[in-house]
């Protein structure tokens, strides 16, 4: 809090500004009616420039009251823009040389705050009481104050996101020297207790405002940011009764608030949509997924929208106030900036509301069309809103505008890199597992990376806009033996069918069907990648993988690039446990037939131990809270066959040629006790790195979360990676 304290403070202090003496002096003539002419038929710049006892007056407070850089600053701006404004010249500064200041102090008229306004005519020239300088001044340097606070907060809120991504950057950074370097212990204790829990353990994901709570750490940002808005937008205003440009506590209060809050938000923009993006490269640099730079986009954007809304309320209320109700009717609203604005904090509002995950959830592609319809006529409202309200700030509008520029074009470069010349991608229906594989050829340019994704968008659908994240599940190179049927590099992905896209394309297949109703046929179906922060487990002896339905097409690539790298023997991984919940048995059969088979040809020997325990959840809906479950093994065949007639798990041991020992469980897994047994029956051997890698839903996350962080506390050297399957 001091240091809060201390930063206001500085900030406070740089923004007491040369120019505002001179200001103060300029004003304190504005209502005297000195002869010739005034303020009132010329306005009052020309006035003040031109009228000769005007100009003495100022002249002489200035060179009593103000120091003399202040005096120079005051003249060259009055000179060199104000006066020239307005096509007239100021006299010279000599017109007051003959007169001392005891003199003008003696024989010109005084004017004090009381007596500011007169109303009989000047003949001379007039003394400024210091009281009623002081005055002016007072509320001169509160009114620039406000600017330059305003900005400088703003700046500060700009190098907190500063801070968070060089932390990101170096935590990273940290994480991939630990690879091959020991860290000090305060790395892993720094991971334990704040980077891998979430903030409340007992529950899974837990509403507020119709969104969830992140991990600790990345909640404690969040906290933060809003707090330093929060406080920012509404201290050191120094509101005071004589007050000459609002008359009064209220009115001031209400101008600087607005304000402020104005600017501040303003100055968010640009991280607003920089964090929103799929194409940014801080998600490379620091190692964070898209879903946390999304939390903290919707985060900004809340903060910002109830920031734009105080503005907007506070001059509304301001202006009828001020100009009553008529004005308020009638002429208020046909200034373009003040209805752009409007529209751009009603814009904002929209955002906000149609962003609540049960909305987006329900109709992603609905809610992505009216997010992206909104942005633009926000950013039309703003680009109007502050070309005539603060040009200066549209500054903070533009980068907001390139960044989404440089998505857009990144986003439909990698599209059209990927798609042209490539043959159509072949897509299959598995009716009993109900996932569908897509297989899309592309160049070969790639070493495809497990733990990333690619964006589909199929030609099938009308809806081009739309394009749907998939992880990669596995691949296939032109250039292995036997090489592929495209000739070309081949990712494969398998997904799950849902209501939107996905369902379509299984119509589509459907109408291809082979009687049992699988089907399969060529498809127009484009991929845009790759994104995602690939993470490499290769450097630890033990793999252990935690996911949920169809987030095993994570484990399913990272086990295609161990078979690749034990079958050239370039592999140091001892053991792969696999904890897979699902709710479909056919699923695990279509996963073994099309992934586990696989390691039959992989000269495993005894160098590798290969186990999983499937946990089937039936058709039961999955509670978002984990529920207590005691699992109920039910069977542990030495490997799984690769047909059933049915969905239910075989009652028979199969064949031995399988390298891997499956373990099926009813129910639901205990997460937390499963990965810290597993993890806990390392520590005594000697090889002691474990990587753990989940990817399921958010219920599951949670809980490989708790049980990651607890795993951290055995001596085993516990990476990790959760692929994201949402946001
Ligand atoms: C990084 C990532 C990787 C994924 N990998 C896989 C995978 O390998 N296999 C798999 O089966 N599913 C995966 N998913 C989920 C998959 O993207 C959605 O199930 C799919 O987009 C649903 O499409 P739909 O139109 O049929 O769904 P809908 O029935 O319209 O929606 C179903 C759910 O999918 C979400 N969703 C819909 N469209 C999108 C979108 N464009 N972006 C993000 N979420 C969306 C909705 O919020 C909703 O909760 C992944 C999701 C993410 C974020």
């Amino acid at each position: 809090m001091r240091l809060l304290s201390l930063l206001l403070t500085l900030a406070a202090c740089a923004s007491a500004l040369p120019m505002d003496c001179g200001w103060a002096c300029l004003f304190t003539v504005e209502d005297i009616p000195f002869t010739g002419i005034n303020s009132s038929t010329v306005g009052f710049y020309v006035f003040a420039c031109t009228n000769p006892l005007a100009v003495q007056s100022i002249f002489m407070c200035m060179r009593y009251y103000c120091t003399e850089h202040e005096q120079q600053v005051a003249l060259n701006a009055f000179n060199d823009t104000y006066c020239p404004l307005y096509d007239v010249k100021l006299p010279s500064w000599s017109i007051i040389d003959n007169i001392t200041d005891a003199e003008a102090e003696k024989e010109w008229p005084h004017i004090d705050y009381d007596t500011r306004a007169p109303t009989e005519t000047f003949y001379t020239p007039v003394w400024i009481e210091r009281s009623y300088y002081k005055i002016w001044y007072r509320t001169e340097s509160d009114f620039d104050n406000i600017e330059v606070n305003s900005d400088n907060y703003g700046y500060g809120i700009l190098g907190f996101w500063g801070a968070v991504l060089f932390f990101g950057i170096v935590n990273n950074l940290c994480r991939y020297l630990r690879r091959h370097h020991r860290l000090p212990r305060a790395f892993t204790l720094f991971h334990r207790y704040l980077v891998v829990p979430p903030v409340l353990r007992s529950r899974s994901t837990v509403p507020v405002i119709h969104s969830e709570i992140p991990p600790l750490m990345q909640t404690l940002m969040i906290i933060i940011f809003v707090c330093l808005n929060l406080i920012l937008c509404f201290v050191t205003y120094d509101a005071f009764s004589q007050d000459l440009f609002w008359h009064s506590k209220a009115d001031q209060l209400m101008r600087y608030i607005g304000w402020r809050t104005g600017a501040i938000c303003t100055l968010n923009i640009p991280f607003l949509w920089l964090f929103g993006i799929r194409n940014n490269l801080l998600i490379w640099m620091t190692g964070w997924d898209f879903a946390t730079f999304n939390q903290f986009h919707r985060w900004i954007a809340r903060v910002i929208t109830l920031e734009a809304l105080v503005h907007t309320v506070i001059f509304i209320v301001f202006e009828y106030r001020a100009g009553g109700r008529v004005y308020f009717m009638t002429e208020f609203w046909q200034y373009i900036d003040i209805y752009m604005g409007t529209v751009a904090t009603l814009c904002m509002m929209f955002l906000c509301a149609l962003a609540v995950s049960s909305f987006r959830r329900a109709v992603y592609d609905v809610f992505v069309l009216i997010h992206k319809a909104l942005a633009i006529v926000f950013l039309a409202g703003l680009y109007y809103h502050l070309f005539y309200d603060g040009p200066a700030y549209l500054n903070y509008m533009w980068p907001a505008v390139a960044f989404w520029v440089f998505d857009r074009v990144l986003r439909y470069g990698r599209l059209a890199y990927w798609s042209i010349g490539a043959p159509r991608a072949f897509a299959e229906y598995h009716r009993d597992a109900d996932v569908i594989q897509v297989t899309v050829p592309v160049r070969q340019s790639i070493s495809p990376q497990p733990g990333t994704y690619f964006f589909l968008y199929s030609a099938h659908s009308l809806q081009v806009w739309e394009s749907h994240p998939f992880t990669l599940a596995g691949w296939r190179r032109a250039s292995s033996p036997g090489g592929t049927a495209s000739g070309r590099d081949e990712l494969i992905f398998l997904f799950q069918v849902r209501k939107g896209f996905t369902s379509r394309l299984r119509k589509t297949l459907c109408n291809r069907t082979d009687g049992d109703g699988n089907g399969a046929c060529k498809v127009r179906v484009n991929v845009e990648g790759v994104y995602g922060t690939p993470y490499s487990s290769g450097h630890c002896a033990r793999q252990l993988f935690v996911v949920g339905g169809m987030g095993v097409t994570v484990a399913t690539a990272y086990l295609q690039r161990f078979a690749e790298a034990i079958q050239q023997n370039k592999s140091s991984v001892r053991e792969i446990h696999i904890i897979w919940a699902l709710r479909n048995y056919a699923l695990f059969q279509y996963i073994q037939e099309t992934c586990l088979t696989l390691w039959e040809q992989v000269p495993v020997a005894d160098r590798v131990h290969l186990s999983m325990d499937v946990y089937l959840t039936g058709d039961a809906d999955v509670p978002n809270t984990p529920k207590e479950v005691t699992s109920e093994k039910i069977f542990t065949p030495a490997v799984v066959p690769m047909e059933s007639d049915n969905d239910q798990p075989p009652s028979t041991p199969p064949s031995q040629a399988s390298p891997w020992t499956i373990q099926f469980y009813n129910g639901r897994p205990d997460l937390t006790a499963a990965v810290v047994s597993h993890a806990r029956s390392f520590s005594s051997e000697e090889t002691k790195s474990l990587a753990i890698i989940g990817c399921g839903p958010r219920s599951m996350t949670h809980s490989t979360r708790v049980a990651i962080s607890m795993a951290m506390e055995s001596d085993l050297e516990v990476d990790y990676y959760l692929a994201p399957f949402d946001w």
